[in-house]
């Protein structure tokens, strides 16, 4: 079965998830049959669904024709078969009981069609176990959304043992058509990848404190402020549930073993029904108390090592065990649990040897299972880290562009194609991409230097001939907006401060790009414009977005309506360019700032960036970002340099510790 015969959605349950999942499809343009088992529940979730598409369209997300025409094509029905005879698609978000689950996947083989899919929203029961009650374990996997589905982009398509590729790849397909991000899990394995990553690491949160060495405050603290996670670990865990934490632990405990054994306190939470946020109180009181109050001046880098080493353990587990390689364990925890960096990249930053060694010791001192070190976190301890970068994979092969690695600490982009006055191609952006993961990645670079090859052009524009195939076809012209727009995107929201150096024609889309710098350095000589609208288009890479924020929108509309071009001087005036300098001076004036940025500090270079970012269209996030990066940053090696160097008149050599 193709993604274009999926016509109808069965959604087997009506309660969170169910009614969540069918109002997911029905906006995307499915039939949805959603079941229940009596009618008040399926009017019940059906009245859900209703409230939260009005609040899609009084936010603005949804048109209220939209609105009003997804929810015609929900058909709430509590008959089995009624519900499922003319399905292509069945996701099954019924409570999370085996016994329940097995007795409506009998019912359920008996009334479907041959040819329909099934897929299980399950958390931790086994999807082989449940595959095997049906005919067609082959066309059964699980399909794992996050609540609320609405609004959570993760979906973890995972794989049974007798799933077949064909099924995986149409539901991921599936998932893409609902407009959320899926990321495959190769095996039926408990929790999956988010799960098996956030149980064992409040487990072990709870552990500490049960153990009398750390304090809920300080774990909190840490988590929180210190490590840049989005809650501390027992707020997340209030928050989550502390009966549903236990419960998938209590699954891993018995699949996996007494690495998973539940943490006194955790246990004792369940047994005293004080299960966080839904029953008033958890490790915090939001009844009585002030619910979680999270200081920021507790951090401690015991606790930090500690939750870092569970981490590391369980992505290693992973790995090694081929359920998910490192860039889905990455990508699976930020969309889901809103991390700012991928668990392995938190844990290769940190250092897996010293994570490592974490391990050992605990595991000699205490002689507890959850500290044995995996032993494919021993292998790649020695290799410097999960993700595979062995120092020859230097191979990256690049013709648009050129990485150069020019003085201290700055590595240096060349747009590379001077016979074409730098115009962007596809093959461009492509490779652009993977040159600012590569100098993010390198330890040894501290700022990005973007220039154009000659003296003609920084960049004249798209490649307009290279993508004028791509461009008759709207979807296709769409697409190429959206790469252009995310490759700049990519650039805006790195870590490193970028300059760009512009000299020559600065225009459209090289316009575009050097907007996404942090700052500009030209040549006298430079000229600067976005043609677009001459040519019956619109900068499609940002350009109506972006340019604002530096110019101001009234200038920014000048702009691009007036389609004029524009001398390196009043490109000054509006403040886009930063500093103006002579022709022959361009190149050393511009590797002078970016060394100059490579010599600050690198966390709160970082910081700043992510919080203005943040903050651009949402002030209250980027304020909530600016505190908690601030909490960060008091707790760095690089903040006692900054001060000590200051005292002593010196220059700081910050570590980005
Ligand atoms: P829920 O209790 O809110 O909803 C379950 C619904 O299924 C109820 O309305 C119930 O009446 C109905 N039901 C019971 N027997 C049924 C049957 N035979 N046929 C049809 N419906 C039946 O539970 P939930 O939180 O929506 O969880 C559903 C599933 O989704 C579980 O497997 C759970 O593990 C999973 N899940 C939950 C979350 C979450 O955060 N709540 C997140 C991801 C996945």
């Amino acid at each position: 079965m193709e993604l274009e015969d999926i016509n109808t959605v069965a959604v087997l349950g009506a309660g969170n998830m169910g009614h969540g999942i069918a109002e997911v499809a029905a906006i995307a343009g499915y039939d949805v049959n959603m079941r229940d088992i009596k009618d008040e529940f399926v009017q019940n979730g059906y009245d859900q669904i209703k409230w939260s598409l009005g609040k899609l369209a009084e936010n603005d997300q949804l048109s209220e024709e939209e609105a009003d025409a997804a929810l015609e094509r929900v058909t709430p029905l509590v008959d089995m078969s009624e519900a499922v005879a003319d399905a292509d698609f069945v996701i099954e978000a019924v409570p999370e009981k085996m016994e329940i689950k097995k007795e409506v996947y009998t019912e359920l083989e008996e009334a479907a069609p041959d040819h329909t899919v099934f897929a299980t929203n399950t958390s931790s029961l086994s999807i082989t176990e449940l595959a095997e009650v049906t005919e067609r374990p082959e066309r059964f996997c699980g399909m794992h959304f996050f609540n609320p589905p609405v609004r959570m982009p993760l979906v973890e398509v995972i794989s049974g043992a007798e799933s077949t590729e064909e099924t995986l790849t149409l539901t991921e397909e599936l998932a893409e058509d609902f407009d959320k991000t899926p990321v495959r899990v190769h095996k039926d394995s408990p929790g999956f990848i988010v799960n098996r990553i956030l149980v064992p690491l409040m487990n072990e949160a709870a552990w500490l404190v049960s153990n009398d060495e750390a304090t809920i405050a300080e774990v909190d603290s840490t988590t929180k402020f210190g490590m840049g996670l989005p809650m501390g670990s027992f707020e997340l865990g209030d928050q989550v549930g502390n009966d549903v934490s236990y419960h998938v632990l209590e699954y891993m405990h018995e699949v996996l073993g007494e690495a998973y054994e539940p943490a006194p306190l955790l246990e004792e939470k369940v047994e005293n029904e004080e299960l966080g946020k839904k029953t008033g109180k958890g490790f915090y009181d939001y009844e009585d108390g002030d619910g979680a109050q999270i200081p920021s001046d507790q951090q401690s880098e015991f606790v930090e090592e500690r939750l870092l080493a569970t981490m590391a353990n369980e992505a290693a587990k992973l790995i090694g065990g081929d359920v998910a390689p490192p860039e889905s364990i990455d990508e699976a925890v930020q969309l889901g649990a809103g991390f700012p960096d991928g668990p392995v990249k938190l844990v290769d930053d940190y250092g897996l040897e010293t994570l490592h060694e974490t391990l050992e010791e605990a595991y000699e001192e205490t002689d507890h299972e959850r500290y044995a070190p995996a032993e494919y976190l021993a292998e790649r301890a020695e290799r410097g880290g999960l993700y595979e970068s062995d120092g020859d994979s230097d191979e990256v092969d690049f013709e648009a562009i050129r990485v150069e690695y020019p003085g201290d600490r700055v590595g240096h982009i060349v747009l590379d194609r001077p016979h074409r006055m730098n115009t962007i191609s596809d093959e461009l952006l492509e490779e652009l991409s993977a040159a600012i993961d590569l100098l993010e990645d390198d330890d040894e670079v501290r700022a990005i230097l973007l220039t154009g090859e000659g003296e003609k052009a920084f960049s004249a524009g798209a490649d307009v001939q290279s993508m004028a195939g791509d461009g008759a076809d709207p979807i296709e012209g769409q697409e190429l907006s959206r790469l252009g727009q995310s490759t700049f995107g990519k650039l805006e929201a790195c870590d490193l401060p970028v300059v760009a150096g512009i000299d020559g024609f600065c225009l459209g889309g090289g316009m575009e790009l050097a907007t996404c710098a942090d700052m500009r350095v030209a040549s006298e000589r430079s000229q600067f414009g976005q043609p677009e609208l001459n040519l019956g288009l619109l900068p499609g890479w940002g350009g109506t977005q972006r340019l604002k924020h530096i110019v101001g929108e009234g200038r920014a509309k000048e702009i691009i309506l007036t389609a004029e071009r524009y001398d390196a001087e009043t490109m000054a005036d509006y403040g886009f360019v930063n500093d103006v300098v002579d022709n022959d001076d361009l190149q050393d004036r511009a590797l002078e700032l970016a060394t100059d940025l490579a010599g600050g500090p690198p966390i709160a270079q970082k910081f700043t960036k992510r919080a203005m970012l943040a903050g651009r269209d949402d002030t209250e996030a980027g304020l909530e970002y600016e505190a908690s990066a601030f909490g960060h940053l008091m707790a760095t090696d690089d903040l006692m340099e900054g001060v000590m160097a200051f005292m002593g008149d010196e220059e700081p050599d910050f570590q980005g510790k």
